[in-house]
């Protein structure tokens, strides 16, 4: 018997953990000192009312005959999947019913995809980035190369057609720059793809922060990305679903290749593996896109908005460079004074008692960065500003 060897090429993920480690040191050392939190990337406001009463409103269904729900379709329950088409089709996309599949949240479809491309395939991710991408591919074998998001490109590396990538991995708005493809932009990735044939895998998990029209809020609102990309999105930053867990993934009919439909291999990885959403969370997740829904879970997202003002117009006072901030939860900012990114966790931790996320963590190219996350509450966002500019105005 062997095991899985890849796992040996995994990098221990320190990121987290260390930033929980040197918190806990600082505050065993200062009880006295309050310690606020901009790092997390997790939400804290409550579901909607309109989610609850739905999630309720399903727990009832399941303790009477008549409507208690056992297995669900793979793909998802049509009322949800429905709702999700309704949406696209608000922002410009046409999607088919077969083309929407419903999941337990991004993550777990970004790792499971890749069950459906060869081990051999070139995979390319923008360097810095959210870990998952590198990680998944790494534990399947597979060679992962990097596209530089550097100062100099805002962070949104464009394609270069001297690399021959085979999967592309593109998250817009960006966790953890905070940066964002235009529409222009994203052309260029499409008609990259297309012309290497290659797949472009599209992140848009934060595509409820764009205002912006210029924005990309999907992939498939450009023309030709439906025969090269697939694209996952979620509940969990849209609608507080973080811990309820649902989100959806699009796989258009006409990704093919080679005599290979993706469509038709994802459903049927999906009805191998996977027994379907709870029917009480898709219930909940239906709700989201419900007048009342949408109206509420736009509150909550005005919210964590004004919290990134906050934090942007702080960085603007102190003449700190960053992305993000607008169309994005996150900020990413340039480390002032040539502070590397965990000298500046260090100094922010002793000198205001602000926890962030050093840039340094999310690949090389994030080093001498940080980032702040807008998901605290509005009282810690406020506290934490005010202490970041007393201490950088020193
Ligand atoms: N994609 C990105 C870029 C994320 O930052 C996150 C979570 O932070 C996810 C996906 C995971 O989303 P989900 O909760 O739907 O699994």
């Amino acid at each position: 018997m062997k095991f899985n060897y890849n796992f040996k090429n995994i990098k221990e993920s320190y990121l987290f953990a260390e930033v929980a480690n040197r918190t806990e040191t600082y505050r065993k050392a200062n009880p006295d000192k309050k310690i606020l939190k901009l790092g997390i990337g997790d939400v804290t406001l409550p579901l909607a009312p309109s989610v609850i009463e739905a999630l309720h409103g399903a727990v009832d269904d399941m303790s009477r005959q008549q409507t208690f729900k056992g297995y669900g379709p793979y793909e998802g329950y049509d009322f949800l999947r429905e709702s999700i088409r309704e949406y696209y089709r608000s922002n410009g996309v046409e999607l088919a019913m077969e083309e929407i599949f419903v999941s337990d949240g991004a993550k777990s479809d970004l790792g499971n995809i890749l069950d459906i491309f060869a081990k051999e395939n070139t995979v390319l991710v923008p360097d810095p980035v959210y870990p998952v991408y590198v990680d998944t591919n790494e534990m399947a074998g597979r060679k992962v190369i990097y596209a530089d998001a550097t100062d100099e490109n805002g962070f949104l590396p464009a394609p270069d057609y001297k690399i021959d990538a085979d999967v592309i991995y593109i998250c817009s708005p960006n966790n953890p720059t905070g940066a964002a493809y235009t529409k222009a932009q994203l052309k260029e990735w499409v008609d990259y793809a297309n012309a290497k044939g290659a797949v472009i895998l599209y992140d848009a998990a934060y595509e409820c922060f764009i205002t912006d029209e210029n924005l990309a809020r999907s992939v498939f609102q450009i023309d030709g990305a439906e025969t090269c990309a697939i694209e996952f999105c979620s509940f969990s930053k849209t609608a507080g679903f973080t811990g309820t867990r649902c989100g959806y993934t699009i796989v258009p009919k006409c990704l093919e290749h080679e005599g290979f439909n993706a469509n038709k291999m994802w459903l049927r990885r999906q009805a191998t593996k996977f027994n379907g959403v709870p029917y009480i969370v898709q219930k909940g997740a239906a709700a989201v896109f419900s007048e009342r829904g949408q109206s509420e879970i736009r509150k909550n997202l005005a919210y964590y908005k004004r919290n990134a003002e906050l934090i942007a117009n702080s960085m603007d006072t102190l003449g700190i460079r960053y992305t993000g901030g607008k169309n994005s939860p996150y900020i990413w900012l340039k480390c002032p004074d040539g502070f590397k990114s965990w000298e500046f966790f260090d100094y922010l931790l002793s000198g205001a008692q602000v926890v962030g996320t050093p840039g340094a963590g999310f690949g090389r190219n994030g080093e001498g960065f940080f980032r702040l996350t807008a998901f605290g509450s509005e009282e810690t966002t406020r506290e934490a500003v005010f202490r970041i500019e007393n201490l950088l105005k020193k």
